[in-house]
């Protein structure tokens, strides 16, 4: 989609702060972060929600998965979390049509 932001992201059309990037998937820190280091996982095309992902073949969304799990680790290792939210957000609570995961660090007191 020509005017969607993540879809420009993906194309580096836009910038963005990279955490990790692979051939079908990007990871990016949230410009609005609700904890440090809060990331968002996204794939370069163009999906529209978490009710368009299911429909995708299963390799792929595996594949998002990894990956996924692969920026979780990253994460993990360099802010050394409590643990770590992983979320997709949902009809009135999205503001942005692409398709994200979020990662959200969440420490310790
Ligand atoms: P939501 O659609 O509610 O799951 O949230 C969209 C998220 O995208 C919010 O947390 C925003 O801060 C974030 N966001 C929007 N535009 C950008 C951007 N250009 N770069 C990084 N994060 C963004
Ligand atoms: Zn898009």
């Amino acid at each position: 989609m020509s005017q969607c932001i993540f879809c420009k992201i993906g194309k580096k059309e836009i910038p963005a702060q990279i955490v990790l990037e692979s051939k079908d998937f990007i990871a990016f820190y949230d410009i609005n972060p609700v904890s440090k280091g809060h990331t968002l996982v996204i794939p370069k095309k163009h999906i529209k929600d978490f009710s368009e992902l299911v429909t995708k073949e299963a390799d792929f969304i595996k594949k998002y998965l990894e990956f996924i799990e692969e920026v979780r680790q990253v994460l993990k290792e360099k802010y050394n979390p409590r643990g770590i939210r992983v979320t997709f957000n949902t009809d009135g609570l999205i503001e942005v049509h692409h398709v994200h995961c979020h990662l959200i660090p969440v420490y310790r007191h």
